[in-house]
């Protein structure tokens, strides 16, 4: 008798729990943060940003905040929500280093596939080649001439060991069989400072935030990282590698939204629509167009999809990061 009046308050407890959990998340005095593992600025910032504010709409206005928790090629950030608590209020926004840390770093403390739930892949960036104003190159031909002209001297840029800028600045060498001197930073926008001031020479970022210094001249455009130029008008007399003759060269940055394992599924689903309406906002839409950039309205919204996308990349990036053989703690 008395099992059984306890049984029946734990199911009437656990009853009231499960909806109680879906209407009050996300708690009213409690702002949801997008940690971006790269510094204000760069391009993944500038991504999260723009899902907050379309996710935020979404929610009926809930306030969305990002924290840059920057370092270790993105990997500090990333293991911050792989340890944070799992309620939906701390999420990682992070690219294509999901799919290449883990065979960059020999240390990661995280695994990808079992310490974080998907919540969706939102956009999709093409890189650019970008080099230094005072760069005495115009054209990639000359600069491919330039680079050989001044093999051991040349310097490029790059987010760290396993981020987007180094990736693309990898394959860039392989391309053109001359090593370059790397020179890491917390994301790529200290990097595009120093490049613009002339203190590194080249850097491979996202044409998100790559055009606007383009437009400006503050920095030379030597080529684009897909297999046919943009339509976008700022980047619509830059050649592709391709076009050059580098042969397969292709890099496309895919950024995405991820919550620690185990956050309840109603959470879950609550977040996950919400990343489907901001997705299709004609603004954010727009915001990522204008920088060479699209959303991603696919099966890669959903959560198997996207996990299925970072397996299907991991499986692409793994062979060719090991034949290239850097490896970082
Ligand atoms: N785009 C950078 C990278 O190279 C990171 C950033 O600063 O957003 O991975």
């Amino acid at each position: 008798m008395m099992f059984a009046r306890l049984t029946l308050i734990a199911a009437a407890t656990v009853a009231a729990a499960l909806p109680a959990m879906a209407q009050d998340y996300p708690a009213a005095n409690k702002p949801i943060t997008f940690v971006v593992p790269y510094t204000s600025g760069g391009p993944t910032d500038k991504a999260a940003r723009d899902l907050a504010q379309s996710m935020s709409k979404a929610m009926g206005g809930v306030s969305i905040v990002i924290e840059n928790a920057t370092g270790a090629s993105g990997s500090i950030g990333a293991n911050k929500i792989a340890k944070a608590a799992n309620d939906g209020h701390s999420l990682l926004f992070t690219h294509i280093a999901q799919a290449t840390l883990p065979t960059f770093l020999r240390n990661i403390p995280y695994k990808v596939d079992t310490d974080f739930e998907f919540l969706g892949l939102v956009s999709e960036n093409p890189m650019n080649i970008i080099g230094r104003p005072s760069l005495p190159a115009n054209s990639l031909p000359e600069l491919v001439k330039w680079v050989n002209d001044n093999k051991g001297k040349v310097n490029i840029g790059n987010a760290g060991v396993g981020s987007a800028s180094h990736m693309c600045g990898m394959l860039f060498q392989s391309a053109l069989k001359v090593d370059m001197t790397p020179v890491p930073y917390r994301g790529t926008a200290p990097a595009m400072t120093d490049l613009i001031g002339g203190q590194i020479d080249l850097m491979c970022d996202q044409t998100t935030t790559t055009s606007q210094q383009v437009e400006g001249k503050k920095v030379k455009s030597y080529a684009v990282t897909t297999a046919k130029r943009l339509p976008a008008a700022t980047f619509k007399d830059t050649p592709t590698m391709q076009e050059a003759g580098f042969k397969d060269f292709q890099i496309t940055i895919w950024q995405g939204l991820y919550a620690p394992k185990g956050t309840p599924a109603p959470v879950l689903k609550k977040l996950n629509d919400a990343l489907k309406v901001a997705v299709k906002d004609p603004e954010f839409i727009k915001k990522q167009e204008l920088g060479g950039a699209v959303a991603i309205i696919d099966q890669r919204n959903e959560p198997a999809g996207h996990k299925a996308y970072v397996a299907q990349e991991t499986a692409k990036w793994t062979p060719i990061i090991k034949a290239a053989g850097v490896y970082a703690d």
